[in-house]
């Protein structure tokens, strides 16, 4: 209507208005003098004019150049110069939640406003943004679910991708999307951008879309390989390594072992170089770089300990003259800001980083990279339907990404922790997440989406993932009952796409809602999402001596409270006691944190019973999170008496695990074995006896061998009532149909609550 054409007039000309008079305070004219000195700035104009005279534009451009804190700026800036600004709307995925919080502040800044005014964001679970927010910096997953209800991106006028050179799963599924959207929003902008080479893949993707590099300016980093390393100090690698006929096993073995003979020499070599120099930061890449000290490290633990044995050593000399940082995906925001600020003068500051820091946080101040060549990498065994977790060697682009995080504001060093014939046999590009990990709640989004068939919509995809992926999913979600036969979406798969976490996370709150017991289940749920609460009592061990699967044992909650290791003392074993159920036990330590009222007992608490207070925290507001987004399926009470009126009954807990976690279920065969239903596959689970016949898992790991991680025990009933179809013939005759149900029955609370429940249960699955 015409008042609203006026309104958004006005709303426009103010904003025009206010950008204009920041950009000639004294402190916007500075900061815009900054901002005209990024490489992008000289290719504004033609980024531009691209954008506004093609669909989809492909851009990029050596990390740091301004590609994201500058390019959305532009955008936004031309449109609010053009009086456009209040009609325009310009969304910016981010890979991660921490660069989408941290870019948005900083564009913020460089607009001289406050978050939440023409620039937010939003990442899963929070957010800041207002009515007057035209540039929105969110994750991918944000914009997936958005499109969930909002198919056409109504009033959306630009979509920029960021960072697609990662080929994250939900980056690829996007790019379907968007692809089948165009069309339909001819005035839709696209915009990919990434900091490596291969635009062209992009480009062709969307047929022949252009492509503008920003070209980037980095002072020159010296490079040196392992060799170069070891040289300084008289060793040399075994000559003539035909890496060409090296497996990756061998190329890590081989690292492992010029480590160990050169080991205490190469860490103090590089300690002793970056020592001497007199520059002021450096950053080392974790998430391996610890193989410098303990090659067989892999998880996220391994930047803390290795953050408290270089503090514990004093192997980096005066502490008072080191700032010693990590920077990982699940640090606190107020943590994070600490890596951009400069140290005191006299200080060397220091950065244990992930993966993150390679392209989407820059760090300008890194003088020295020390790169391990290793990433914990996800990924998947589909002909076993294992997903597996280790650590791998990384691309030559990721290598090049890191040692580009050298030299930028003056020429730099980058140490790689490996042979250059190592480099040499890299892979150029990280194989896409899509081809390499399980493919349930992006299958389930495809059908929520209404894309039609699956394996039909996958195939469209930059690279296709293999049919027995798809159909494995597939086949997943009809045994969950998430499917139907012909593959429609269940009531059930409704709901489970609504829900923000895995597909039998998701089943098991809605089955905790309908039985009543949302307290635990909301518990269960987010400690499978945050990460086991439960420390190991690392400095009781000796490290050396732990080898790897000690250290997957360890780290990854590896059914601890089966586990062979002398973990008597362990605390999880008294939570767990009676109950064998990791499940169980964390539900147990939950509550007797939650119980304690006092910040310094809960710490004591902690302590004691060797559990992470931060765990738990996040946890905790993870769990508040999962029950506002479950009270939004409508599916439970406000009343949350009513809601938990069989909480404290942890035999249902046993049966709602049951009905969430299968087919993840093993049968107990003898007190050393474990089989899974399907593939008969040895599961390693250790040595105590288990009362029960089965076993409920939350996940399957392939390490060496196979682990299970995070398991309950389960009778024949609940394994019956609760696990999906389970037909007398799977079980394998351990199932004793008729004593199962006797027993089911002979527990009143259960038996009541089931028959009571079933006919609604039912009726939830039918609709
Ligand atoms: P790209 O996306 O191309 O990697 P960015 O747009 O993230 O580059 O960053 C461009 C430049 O902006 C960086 O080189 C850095 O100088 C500056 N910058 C980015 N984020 C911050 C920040 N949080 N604080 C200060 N400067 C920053
Ligand atoms: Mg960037």
């Amino acid at each position: 209507s015409a008042a609203m054409k006026n309104a958004l007039h006005r709303r426009s000309f103010l904003l025009r208005d206010q950008q204009q008079a920041w950009q000639e305070s004294v402190e916007g004219e500075k900061m815009l003098e900054f901002r005209k000195g990024l490489p992008a700035y000289k290719e504004k104009d033609s980024l531009l004019t691209a954008i506004s005279e093609n669909q989809v534009v492909v851009v990029s451009g050596e990390t740091g150049c301004g590609k994201t804190t500058q390019l959305p700026q532009y955008i936004l800036e031309s449109e609010i110069v053009a009086a456009r600004g209040a009609g325009c709307s310009i969304i910016c995925t981010q890979p991660r939640r921490i660069s989408a919080m941290a870019v948005s502040e900083r564009v913020a800044a460089e607009r001289g406003e406050k978050l939440g005014e023409s620039v937010g964001y939003k990442v899963r679970l929070e957010g800041i943004r207002g009515k007057d927010t035209r540039l929105l910096f969110c994750t991918t997953g944000i914009l997936l679910r958005r499109l969930l209800v909002d198919r056409n991106l109504k009033g959306v006028t630009h979509v920029i991708v960021d960072e697609i050179h990662e080929r994250g799963m939900n980056e690829d599924f996007l790019l379907i999307v968007l692809k089948e959207l165009l069309p339909r929003r001819p005035e839709l902008r696209l915009i990919l951008m990434s900091a490596t080479l291969n635009a062209e893949l992009f480009s062709s993707y969307f047929g022949g879309a252009p492509m503008i590099h920003i070209p980037g300016f980095t002072y020159p980093v010296r490079t040196h390989f392992l060799e170069n390393i070891l040289e300084t100090t008289g060793y040399r690698l075994t000559p003539g390594n035909q890496i060409d006929d090296y497996g990756q096993d061998k190329l890590w073995k081989m690292q492992k072992q010029s480590m160990k003979k050169k080991k205490s020499q190469i860490a103090s070599v590089v300690e002793d170089t970056l020592q001497a120099a007199d520059f002021r930061g450096y950053s080392v890449w974790t998430r391996d770089s610890l193989s410098c000290w303990n090659p067989d490290s892999i998880g996220w633990d391994d930047i803390n300990a290795l953050k408290d044995k270089l503090q514990a050593n004093f192997l980096l000399g005066d502490p008072r003259r080191v700032l010693l940082l990590a920077c990982h995906g699940s640090m606190a925001s107020s943590e994070q800001r600490l890596i951009f600020d400069k140290p005191e003068d006299g200080v060397r500051k220091i950065v244990l980083a992930t993966n993150m820091a390679e392209t989407s946080i820059t760090i300008n101040d890194v003088v020295f990279v020390v790169d391990c060549g290793k990433a914990k990498e996800t990924s998947y065994d589909a002909l076993n339907n294992t997903p597996c977790l280790l650590p791998s060697w990384v691309s030559k682009a990721a290598a090049r990404q890191r040692r580009g995080r050298a030299g930028r504001v003056q020429s730099g060093e980058c140490y790689h922790l490996y042979p250059k014939c190592v480099y040499e046999a890299f892979a150029d590009y990280q194989l896409p997440e899509l081809l390499r990990t399980p493919l349930q709640s992006l299958c389930l989004q495809i059908k929520s989406l209404q894309f039609g068939s699956i394996s039909e919509f996958l195939s469209m995809a930059l690279q296709s993932p293999e049919v027995l992926s798809v159909d494995n999913a597939v086949e997943y979600l009809k045994v969950i009952g998430a499917l139907d036969d012909k593959e429609n979406l269940t009531a059930l798969g409704r709901y489970l796409a609504i829900l923000p976490m895995e597909p039998k996370l998701g089943k098991m709150l809605i089955f905790g809602a309908i039985f009543k017991c949302v307290d635990p289940i909301l518990t269960v749920v987010a400690g499978l999402s945050v990460r086991d609460p439960f420390l190991m009592p690392f400095d009781k061990k000796d490290n050396a001596k732990l080898n790897l699967s000690h250290i997957m044992h360890e780290q990854e909650n590896v059914l601890k409270f089966l586990a062979p290791f002398q973990l008597a003392e362990s605390a999880k074993l008294q939570f767990s006691r009676q109950g064998y159920s990791d499940h169980i036990a964390l539900i147990r330590a939950y509550n007797g944190w939650k119980d304690i009222e006092n910040e310094k007992s809960r710490y004591e608490y902690c302590h004691t019973n060797f559990l992470s207070a931060q765990t738990l925290k996040a946890i905790d507001s993870l769990r508040k999170q999962f029950f506002f987004q479950l009270k939004g399926t409508g599916l439970i009470d406000e009343d949350q008496t009513t809601s938990n009126a069989w909480s404290h009954d942890e035999h249902l807990i046993r049966a709602v695990t049951c009905a969430g976690l299968y087919p993840g279920v093993c049968s107990v065969v003898n007190k050393k074995k474990y089989v899974s239903l399907k593939t008969l596959e040895d599961v390693n689970a250790g040595e105590q006896k288990i009362p029960y016949p089965w076993l409920v898992f939350n996940e399957k790991v392939k390490v060496n061998s196979v682990f299970l991680r995070d398991s309950t025990a389960i009778s024949d009933s609940l394994a019956l009532l609760f696990g999906g179809n389970v037909s007398r013939g799977e079980l394998n005759g351990h199932l004793k149909m008729f004593g199962g149900y006797l027993e089911f029955f002979m527990n009143p609370s259960l038996a009541e609550t089931y028959l009571r429940l079933k006919g609604e249960l039912d009726e939830l699955i039918q609709e």
